[in-house]
């Protein structure tokens, strides 16, 4: 690949082009974050990364070429696409972003607003000069560093063609937000936060569930509940924390200190987060280490939907529980409602006995198997 690439992206934005922007996260600290490994922050000169836009341009223009040898065909055939893997692989990733209607670019890394507005500003408007069908432009940013921007610069930003901003919210509880070394308090995310619709950008928040643990649920759903009230975000993506080994916080849990929820914990802690919870945004459960991943819908309309959906989790009796948490995690179901294919509900409940008669603690299982997917 003739340009760079950064390690990570939100799952909504699994179909984007990526553009590198900044490399890493400036903070680096969280005891939770396993996405940069401690590695180095910088921010790329504007000429380097509109290189990388150029080349990006070149890949665009070959792919068209492949198009033009399918005359009449509408928009993108796929046989257009398994030609150029066979021919030249090297532009499959182009061709996929063309193929899925090259709207929507991502900027990598984790803190783009890092970057001064006006060099942001130079490269957004050079990216939209060179791509002027695409849509949508969004970028991870951090609410401390949203805190330090002018809502002039943000709005700049917002006229060069940035879309959206995506953050980490993932707490609104301070002791927590301490503890975690999250470098930000619940009053600078909400200051982040409105900054960034004052200036006419779309906002998505990121909580994660569970990473009260069990000592700090309760201030974890409750303060984080008024911290999304009051920012009123157009999204709130949920995500569920999960523990390996690599994660500063893997320490605090092999030393027994930090104590992870079960799926149970994490069904009450999201019922006590959602039923303290207002406002007009969109939910949106993208994330496969959800345990619910039907909690999705207008927080305006679908509340008591979506507070069905863990009622009827926590109303089930602790074997069917199990179950499902089970399935789910080894991706057997998705949703609740795949529990009554006869056949998937058994296969699970094989495996739950199984681990029952070694002796093993499914609870403790599921943690160390969830760590797989971090
Ligand atoms: S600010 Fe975000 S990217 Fe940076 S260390 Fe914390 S969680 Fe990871």
């Amino acid at each position: 690949m003739s340009y760079e690439q950064g390690p990570i992206r939100p799952p909504s934005e699994a179909e984007s082009l990526f553009v590198r922007v900044t490399r890493n996260c400036p903070w680096n600290k969280c005891l939770f974050c396993p996405a940069y490994k401690r590695k180095k922050f910088s921010r790329r000169p504007v000429d380097e990364i509109k290189a990388d836009i150029l080349e990006m341009k070149k890949e665009v223009d070959k792919v068209k070429s492949y198009l033009s040898k399918f005359n009449g065909a509408d928009g993108f055939p796929r046989e257009a696409l398994e030609l150029i893997y066979r021919q030249e692989p090297e532009l499959l990733q182009i061709a996929l972003w063309l193929f899925r209607g090259g709207k929507n670019v991502f900027l990598q890394d984790g803190d783009n607003l890092n970057m001064p507005a006006e060099k942001l500003a130079e490269v957004l408007t050079f990216l939209r000069e060179q791509f002027p069908t695409v849509e949508r432009i969004t970028t991870y940013a951090r609410s401390k560093t949203a805190c330090r921007r002018s809502v002039s610069e943000l709005k700049m930003l917002k006229d060069a063609g940035l879309t959206r901003v995506h953050i980490g919210l993932e707490s609104g509880h301070d002791p927590l937000l301490k503890y975690m070394d999250k470098g930000v308090t619940a009053e600078e995310h909400v200051e982040g936060g409105l900054k960034i619709k004052e200036a006419g950008l779309s906002l998505s928040e990121y909580v994660l569930l569970g990473l009260g643990g069990r000592a700090m649920w309760k201030g974890h759903a409750l303060d984080t509940a008024k911290v999304l009230s009051r920012i009123d975000p157009h999204y709130i993506r949920i995500r569920t924390l999960a523990i390996r080994e690599g994660i500063p916080l893997y320490e605090q849990y092999q030393a027994g200190e930090f104590e992870p929820l079960d799926d149970d914990g994490l069904a009450l802690e999201e019922k006590l987060l959602f039923e303290n919870l207002s406002g007009s945004s969109y939910v949106v459960s993208d994330h496969m280490l959800n345990l619910l991943e039907e909690v999705q819908g207008s927080l305006a309309h679908d509340k008591p939907f979506m507070l069905g959906v863990m009622d009827s989790y926590l109303s089930m009796t602790e074997e069917k529980r199990a179950n499902f948490s089970l399935g789910r995690r080894m991706g057997i179901y998705r949703y609740l409602r795949d529990m009554n294919d006869m056949g998937l509900f058994n296969q699970v409940e094989g495996v739950r006995k199984r681990l029952r008669d070694e002796g093993k603690d499914i609870a403790q299982f599921l943690t160390e198997y969830k760590g797989r997917y971090v």
